[in-house]
């Protein structure tokens, strides 16, 4: 049973201009270096489907779903917020990236596939349950989480977001859900300004200071993520997977490098094995720097693919 390997042309589509960060290129960066590196004979790949408004309205008010439709530009482009920006095939994009999460669900609780591997965009942990912003339209984790719970009738699944910035869509849609335990790492005091107090008691937000590096980041992990995980027992994890911490990326400062993603991985996996059966759907976050971003996310699903030494 081979892991899953989600992707669509359509999240090629959406740009928000050619200086923006959150790029095109980020998708065909990653793609080419699994292939480079021999991962991809190990996945089996797939399109990812457009998300219908219902699977949306698990974690979108109508209303939100709705402006996104009605904003979607003819030509051109229409700003959502200073950093954001829709073209015309930006709300099909975000379509693809919460499909890819519905879809990455099915397979792994449906036994099509051990675990999966979204490479989309836009990104989604901080699209909040009624509002588009930082880069993303639809919280792409938060849908699939709920299509999990909502139509599998899993009880428990956990939510691990590991990019620079705190996933505060994330906790906006899922906080006070007490089937969900969201364990959030972020730098402190940069996009987007919050997470120090979380907003629920199934929040476990970690706030790392500006340039602590690997080692913080693992002792922050081992102490407060892996025995909240444990005591949880997860049905699922989810991941939302971002880059951007890494050394090479200027987006943040943390400082992190290729192995520190692929052994935040092995202790998601190590979770996975003992309590689901290694169920893990990870979909991409931000990361921005084109090779640092390929290389880390290649980390990221070697250790996925049991492929690790
Ligand atoms: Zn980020």
């Amino acid at each position: 049973m081979l892991p899953a390997y989600i992707s669509h042309p359509d999240c090629l589509k959406h740009t928000m201009g050619e200086q923006h960060p959150e790029s095109p290129e980020r998708i065909g960066a990653i793609n080419d270096m699994l292939l480079i590196k021999g991962l991809l004979d190990f996945m089996q790949p797939f399109d990812a489907p457009l998300a219908s408004e219902k699977q949306l309205a698990q974690a979108h008010s109508l209303l939100h779903i709705h402006t996104m439709a009605a904003l979607s530009p003819v030509d051109g482009s229409v700003q959502v917020d200073p950093d954001t920006s829709m073209n015309p095939h930006t709300y099909r994009a975000a379509l693809r990236a919460a499909g890819a999460a519905v879809l990455a669900v099915d397979l792994v609780l449906g036994k099509g596939a051990g675990s999966a591997f979204c490479n989309v965009r836009p990104p989604g942990h901080h699209a909040e349950h009624n509002a588009a912003g930082g880069f993303c339209f639809f919280n792409n984790v938060a849908v699939g989480i709920r299509h999990a719970l909502n139509v599998h009738g899993l009880e428990r699944v956990a939510l691990v977001d590991f990019d620079v910035h705190h996933g505060n869509g994330s906790e906006d849609i899922l906080h006070g859900d007490e089937r969900v335990l969201m364990c959030s790492i972020f730098e402190d005091k940069i996009y987007p300004f919050c997470g120090n107090q979380p907003r629920g008691p199934n929040m476990l937000n970690v706030a790392l200071p500006a340039r602590s590096g690997g080692d913080v980041m693992r002792a922050a992990v081992s102490a407060q993520w892996l025995p909240a995980l444990e005591r949880f027992r997860p049905q699922l994890i989810v991941v939302s997977a971002g880059f951007d911490g890494h050394r090479d990326d200027d987006m943040g400062n943390l400082g992190l490098v290729e192995a520190d993603y692929a052994w935040l991985t092995k202790q998601i996996v190590a979770v996975a094995q003992r309590h689901c059966q290694g169920r893990i759907v990870s979909c991409l976050e931000g990361g921005y720097e084109l090779s640092s971003l390929a290389r880390s996310a290649a980390a990221h699903v070697k250790v996925l693919l049991g492929l690790d030494d």
